[in-house]
């Protein structure tokens, strides 16, 4: 398992909903955690930056409470509310080693999604995690960190992302 060159255009479809709740599920599940295990830079990983394009979103257990234990596998999760308090914190992309930029977000969130058993839950978010699930989900809907940069401040990594396809670049 490894992430795709942020030039790959399956980083900009939408991912599939997961339908079945099987055996290859619980298989790609364990894949992605270890992945996640190994690159201790991560705090979370979306299935689509490694080549699957399904609806998963694995967050690390250290970056979970008591409350918050059981974030660590999403499945087809959705964003149902948002608050209208937005924040800009520094965020970063494991596509876009080179890009450390303040991004404005929601300060909280209402999530939506199924577990490994298939299993409905809503939660309310706000502070790190909730910034984590607005970074994961957008990948899962095709979105990138460099969409979320204002123009004036993407012109400082022209050179790095030169070689990116225009017709790959949405906004
Ligand atoms: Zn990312």
């Amino acid at each position: 398992m490894e992430i795709l060159d942020f030039k790959h255009p399956s980083l900009r479809t939408k991912a599939n909903l997961v339908i079945n709740f099987d055996d290859n599920l619980k298989k790609e599940i364990f894949e992605l955690e270890k992945f996640l295990r190994r690159r201790k830079d991560l705090k979370s990983v979306s299935a689509p930056v490694v080549g699957i394009s399904k609806k998963i979103i694995i967050i690390s257990k250290r970056m979970l409470k008591k409350k918050t234990k059981d974030l660590h596998i999403l499945i087809n999760p959705k964003i149902t509310s948002t608050t209208f308090e937005i924040e800009a914190v520094e965020d970063t992309c494991e596509l876009f080693p080179f890009i450390k930029e303040h991004i404005v977000r929601h300060k909280g969130i209402h999530l939506w999604y199924q577990d490994l058993n298939g299993e409905k839950h809503t939660i309310e978010l706000k502070g790190v995690i909730s910034r984590i699930v607005q970074h994961e989900t957008d990948h899962l809907e095709g979105i990138l960190l460099i969409d979320r940069i204002p123009e004036n401040i993407r012109k400082k990594y022209t050179d790095q992302i030169r070689l990116y396809p225009e017709e790959v670049i949405r906004r």
